[in-house]
């Protein structure tokens, strides 16, 4: 996915969201008040419903935690003395940024999410917030993360977000970095934008792999299926991102997709369906049985051939009892057996 292109896009439309919802008013709305200063003059039930606030409010970054907060309190005023000290470090000069990342976990109710919406909150420019709508956007987009929200992730969010404030001018800081994501993950508008982008990167994909066949459908090697396995096998250890094919160039993957397509006969390896076209070539849909995202490889035995309904229901079904190896697939979907020969 070109990840680069769908940000242009989505960013303009983030923008026109932005201006008119209230993350832009909540971006200053702890000014002053998250300093050493003002929390050191804080007495201790003063200090104690502040956090109890922040907590229950989420920062007025995520959906607060209404259904802890009074758990809080409470663990908040048996705790208060190492809990202050713990929010005050992130001030001092020595602060050990992957030491207090690591102890977030031994505070009650007060998780990674708000924790890292807090040192935010301390100074925009250098904290990303992380939780579980960072990681889910970030994946959508196209990076290569996983959803735990542990100090590696940690990292890799911030130096991606760095990244952003550095590429886009509207995105200035890692307040808003953030407000992105919540742009993508939880308003219509951003969801539109990630399954259109999803769906436009298959369509592209489906039309580069037509061509390819319309290219090698006549080549005499094919048409022998012992010589086009070996093909396949052979392009799979390629490291190369495209291919030449008659002085043009297409992506390697959609090669390999064309090759398998045609070694699978273009037939749904699920129900045997074929779709004859007009101008007498077939439709068929390539489908990874372990998404790419998930570390799934573009291989013979990781790729199901499937028409548009086999692989919906693929996509959305309910799967049960899954075997799959070198030889076989097999799966129940929503209580039907189903078994393609790899
Ligand atoms: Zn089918």
């Amino acid at each position: 996915m070109d990840i680069n292109a769908f940000l242009s896009k989505a960013i303009i439309e983030f923008e026109k969201w932005y201006e008119n919802d209230e993350h832009r008013n909540n971006i200053n709305a702890y000014d002053g008040k998250i300093t050493k200063e003002y929390i050191e003059s804080l007495t201790n039930n003063e200090f104690v419903d502040f956090f109890y606030e922040f907590v229950s409010e989420g920062g007025k970054i995520q959906s607060g935690g209404y259904r802890t907060k009074n758990l809080f309190r409470e663990y908040l005023e048996s705790n208060l003395e190492s809990f202050k000290n713990f929010i005050l470090e992130p001030f001092s000069n020595n602060f050990n940024f992957d030491n207090w990342f690591n102890r977030i976990n031994e505070f009650n109710y007060f998780g990674i999410g708000i924790a890292t919406i807090y040192l935010n909150r301390i100074n925009k420019d250098i904290y990303s917030v992380l939780n579980n709508k960072t990681l889910k956007a970030l994946r959508e987009i196209g990076y290569n993360i996983s959803l735990t929200k542990n100090l590696k992730n940690y990292k890799e969010v911030n130096e991606i977000q760095i990244k952003f404030t550095k590429t886009y001018s509207f995105i200035d800081d890692l307040y808003k970095a953030d407000a992105l994501n919540h742009f993508l993950i939880g308003t219509d508008k951003g969801k539109q934008l990630l399954r259109d982008n999803i769906y436009k990167e298959f369509i592209d994909d489906n039309f580069e792999q037509d061509e390819i066949i319309e290219e090698i459908v006549e080549d005499k090697e094919l048409q022998d299926q012992t010589k086009l396995k070996k093909l396949i096998t052979d392009n799979q250890k390629s490291k190369k991102e495209t291919i030449e094919i008659n002085l043009k160039t297409y992506k390697r993957h959609n090669y390999l997709m064309a090759l398998i397509k045609k070694y699978r006969k273009y037939t749904c390896q699920f129900c045997s369906t074929t779709i004859l076209k007009e101008n007498g070539e077939y439709y068929i849909e390539a489908c990874h049985i372990k998404a790419k995202s998930d570390g799934g490889k573009d291989s013979l035995d990781n790729i199901l051939i499937l028409c548009p309904n086999c692989h919906k229901l693929f996509d959305y079904g309910k799967k049960e009892k899954i075997k799959h190896t070198k030889e076989i697939y097999s799966v129940r979907i929503n209580g039907k057996d189903y078994k393609a020969e790899m």
